[in-house]
């Protein structure tokens, strides 16, 4: 007989089983004792959790040794708050037309403690590597102590709400997007530290969804608060339930509700916030790209980061940043004690945790080295970038603030291939309007003195959600409302911006660029929108104004010739290009290894473009790949005229296509792209 179940009761007294489909006879009830040595805390409950909610029936809980509840067993919050320690006995009741089976599985479920790892198996679990698979996110040798990060409360002001669906609405979308960053994180722990582990992001992911939480901010709202204050609110009183539980270890579980509220919090304010002191390495879970934009490059000597993926926004950050990184290092970097000496090198994604000696002395010479390749390439920085046979090849930069403008001028950029506006949007609670707009443009024209300006046209959703232009939760962000999609929806904020940028296009060279576009149609819609505007103006068409799209669709690469006659130019933006051909998200570290723009099925695409652009118009790329050095050969070869890349990266991208031919003579382009992958194409570039 198994020791868990004390007693059980799968007789309904005084009802036969006919009466199970009414769901109106008395319950159905079992005691079992808890037999899990930290009691039922988060993990066990959020399993207890997800069997209840498994059946059409009403399952209850009481603590037969504290008589706390009944709580329902579908609530995570109201289920870990019962305080139920090891040794306890708890009554389960059931009612309603699967009460039966409801029972036994609950019962069946105590038997195996709630599937948590024995004990001896927990503490004896090996210890987790450091360095089980980072990827190389921001080149750069990087050497200090570990300055793990801590997260500060947010601060949530009583301002007044809006309309209450449009606050329950914002609300959702938060959670929507809480849960696809602990669904990412999840991942990672349970790869490299197992299911057990990472199973208690399930409890986090079923606290974001408990029914009862939820319906608590609903009734919140609904009395006139902001979704933020609702929020806070209702996650308080739960954490203090936890708080208020006899037992040390369940009054640290507090934490883990705390911070999950903290996290929806800051989704909701658009908080970037995070603290620390000194100088060092910065170690973090993940972090926002608006948190690695707030990070001090003269104290953050170099990133890692326990998830993420070379190509995320946060990645992309750190390398226009020149903040060395590496991403995806593994859940085991965040035990890594604070002040332990790290070394990492950003190129290679290589990571040292307190290194000998000798590999301190090899980093620091090859640290050296690169510095001295860099001073070179710097001091040719403002020349152009002229290729073996004579092709001149523009070197922009990818900028996102004033800041990136005045790092692509001292880097020598000829332009800004791509400034990414969303910098004037995101982390702020509404759109910014045309004057403000104009002035931060205006900025950073003046920051780029006369350089073309390549305006992208707001480009969020997916991975850069926008809280005052809310979107209903989708299942799959990357393949829903995004980039020129939600732009043409959201007319007054599309309008408001074509507004801001034909205006500074009357006094400085501008290309506007759409992003995301799959349709023909999609363009001519921008466009008609432009003229619109132009026409209000009043002023003409900008005399030197360009129109291009972002090529980032796989569909849009291989009809690019019904585009051509449209557009001044097309820009592929590797990144997206890449997640999307070949069904790799690109934040999400478990296929960072697959989503390799080097793969020649992408290659295949930009070849597409080049072709359809041949004699017409510019083919630019500002994705990432335009900064690896060793793909300059082939996309110069292909046809590619613009590289646009991290200002600091401006230099050494002169440099790399200096050394090469825009028309090779021999089988480079062929071999690349039928190679087999790219790991082939590598070697063959290199
Ligand atoms: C891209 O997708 O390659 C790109 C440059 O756009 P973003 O990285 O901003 O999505
Ligand atoms: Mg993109």
């Amino acid at each position: 007989m198994n020791p868990t179940v004390e007693t059980v009761d799968l007789d309904r007294p005084g009802s036969d089983a006919a009466g199970t489909a009414t769901g109106a006879a008395a319950p159905l009830s079992a005691v079992v004792k808890i037999l899990n040595p930290h009691g039922l805390h988060a993990r066990p409950a959020a399993r207890l959790v997800q069997e209840a909610r498994r059946y059409d029936a009403r399952v209850q809980l009481r603590n037969l040794d504290t008589g706390a509840g009944p709580v329902p067993a579908t609530s995570l919050s109201r289920v870990a708050a019962l305080g139920a320690l090891h040794g306890h006995r708890v009554e389960v009741s059931a009612t309603g037309a699967q009460a039966h089976e409801a029972l036994q599985h609950v019962v069946a479920l105590a038997e195996r403690r709630f599937d948590e790892p024995a004990p001896a198996a927990t503490e004896q679990a090996a210890p987790v590597p450091y360095n089980s698979g980072p990827l190389a996110a921001s080149p750069g040798i990087a050497i200090g102590p570990a300055i793990p990060i801590r997260s500060v409360d947010v601060d949530v002001p009583d301002d007044d709400a809006q309309d209450e669906v449009v606050e329950w609405r914002r609300l959702r979308a938060a959670v929507a997007e809480v849960r696809r960053q602990i669904q990412r994180v999840r991942v990672t722990a349970a790869q490299e530290a197992g299911e057990g582990e990472a199973g208690i992001f399930d409890a986090h992911l079923m606290l974001i969804d408990d029914a009862e939480l939820l319906d608590d901010v609903h009734t919140r709202i609904r009395t006139g608060l902001a979704a933020p204050r609702a929020w806070l609110d209702a996650i308080g009183a739960v954490e203090s339930e936890f708080a208020a539980v006899p037992d040390p270890y369940l009054q640290a579980r507090a934490a883990d509700v705390h911070a999950v509220g903290q996290q929806v919090a800051r989704v909701l304010v658009g908080a970037p916030e995070i603290l620390f002191d000194g100088e060092g390495v910065v170690i973090a879970d993940d972090l926002t790209p608006a948190q690695v934009a707030g990070l001090d490059p003269t104290r953050v000597k170099g990133l890692v980061l326990a998830s993420g993926s070379p190509t995320g926004h946060n990645a992309i950050l750190a390398r226009s940043r020149a903040i060395p990184a590496i991403v995806a290092a593994g859940a085991g970097v965040l035990a890594i004690p604070p002040g332990s000496t790290i070394a990492l090198d950003g190129t290679t994604g290589k990571l040292y945790v307190n290194p000998d000696e000798d590999t301190l002395h090899q980093l620091e010479a090859l640290d050296e080295r690169s510095r001295a390749v860099a001073t070179l390439a710097m001091a040719a920085a403002h020349a152009l970038a002229i290729t073996a046979d004579g092709v001149e090849i523009l070197v922009g930069a990818n900028i996102g603030s004033v800041a990136d403008a005045k790092a692509a001028a001292a880097h020598g950029a000829d332009l800004a291939g791509l400034v990414r506006t969303e910098f004037l949007y995101l982390d702020r609670r509404e759109a910014p309007t045309v004057e403000q707009q104009v002035e931060v443009y205006r900025a950073l024209a003046a920051a780029l003195a006369g350089r073309r300006l390549t305006l992208r046209t707001l480009d969020v959703g997916g991975d850069k959600p926008l809280s005052y232009a809310p979107q209903p939760p989708e299942n799959n962000p990357f393949l829903g409302m995004r980039g020129i999609r939600l732009a043409l929806a959201q007319r007054e904020l599309l309008h408001d911006q074509l507004r801001a940028i034909v205006h500074i296009a009357h006094e400085t060279p501008v290309s506007v660029m759409f992003p995301m576009v799959s349709t023909l149609d999609e363009l001519l819609e921008a466009r008609r929108r432009l003229e619109h505007v132009i026409e209000l103006d009043g002023r003409g068409t900008p005399d030197d104004l360009q129109v291009g799209i972002m090529v980032e669709v796989p569909a849009t690469a291989l009809k690019a010739e019904a585009f051509a006659p449209h557009v001044d130019f097309f820009s592929i933006g590797t990144n997206d290009l890449t997640q999307y051909a070949l069904a790799a998200e690109r934040g999400n570290p478990a296929v960072a290894a697959i989503g390799d723009p080097l793969d020649p099925g992408v290659l295949r695409l930009i070849d597409s473009v080049c072709r359809a652009a041949s004699g017409r118009c510019l083919v630019a790329v500002c994705g990432e790949l335009a900064a690896d050095e060793k793909a300059a050969a082939l996309l110069v070869a292909l046809g590619v005229r613009e590289l646009s890349v991290a200002p600091a990266s401006a230099p050494r991208v002169k440099q790399a296509v200096r050394v090469v031919a825009a028309s090779p003579g021999h089988d480079l382009l062929p071999q690349c792209l039928s190679a087999s992958g790219p790991a082939e194409v590598r070697a063959m570039l290199s």
